[in-house]
């Protein structure tokens, strides 16, 4: 029998065809969508190149900048000296060694964390990442691993994907500090953090997380850096600290992109 006329070979020139075909429709299709979608500011929706938000909004942006807290990285209105640290940080020494962010938590820095956190717009993650990387340089060089706040399973299935790991992936590349997403573990549910007192807050988080028992060796001695989205009142962040260093963290510092700043609060 011929080889180029018998079934099988029919059938597979078949299955080839189909392929290309459908391969040339998904193309087609993703091109319609580029057309027709143009990316829009995430803040004021005026269309963009590359990445989701503008110059200008970029630029509405308060970027921290020192003199700040060496300790919780809040910044000051003037500059205490060397080594001072914020009434905050010695009411309430927090568990992590140091935090930095970005930006502070102003209406631009809200628009841009809700809509990678609720809209699935991962295209900001590269610049609100590199950001971050920049704010964070000094504890990049130190850091052995970013661990992303971690988010309870049903949430992250909801939402499908977690902020603070994309964040953390970006940051990852700009400092070669390795991504260890699978390290700290939610281990029950809480309450949404929004509209609790700081003492709600952190009654919320205790316990929550846990480093898991197959990770434990990786933790031990190494230098953390913990990676989320919004820094509110350090409760998360400072239960996830405790959870590293219970599993023998060396040191646990604190990234996120913005954190709430109160401008009431003056330095000591
Ligand atoms: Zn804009």
């Amino acid at each position: 029998m011929d080889a180029e006329a018998s079934p099988s070979s029919i059938a597979s020139h078949l299955r080839r065809a189909l392929g290309a075909a459908r391969h040339a429709l998904a193309a087609t299709s993703r091109l319609v969508l580029d057309i027709a979608l143009p990316t829009l500011c995430v803040s004021c929706r005026e269309p963009v190149n590359g990445e989701g938000v503008c110059a200008a909004c970029w630029a509405k942006l308060s970027f921290i900048a020192p003199p700040f807290c060496p300790r919780l990285g809040i910044p000051f209105v003037y500059d205490p000296g060397p080594d001072l640290l914020s009434m905050e940080a010695i009411a309430n020494p927090p568990a992590f060694s140091r935090a930095r962010s970005a930006v502070r938590y102003d209406d631009v820095a809200r628009t841009l964390v809700h809509a990678l956190k609720y809209q699935d717009r991962t295209d900001l993650a590269p610049a609100m990442g590199r950001w971050m990387a920049r704010a964070g340089k000094e504890l990049l060089g130190e850091a052995d691993m970013l661990v992303p706040v971690p988010l309870h399973w049903r949430r992250g299935w909801s939402r499908r994907y977690n902020q603070s790991g994309a964040l953390a992936r970006v940051i990852s590349r700009q400092s070669g500090a390795r991504v260890a997403a699978e390290s700290l573990r939610r281990v029950r549910a809480t309450e949404q953090q929004i509209g609790l007192s700081r003492a709600q807050r952190a009654s919320n988080v205790q316990g929550a997380f846990k480093v898991a028992a197959d990770r434990m060796a990786d933790i031990q001695g190494r230098r953390v850096i913990l990676v989320d989205d919004v820094l509110t009142t350090g409760a998360t962040v400072d239960a996830c600290a405790r959870a590293l260093l219970r599993a023998k963290a060396a040191q646990v510092d604190v990234l996120t992109f913005a954190r709430v700043v109160d401008s009431h609060k003056a330095p000591i």
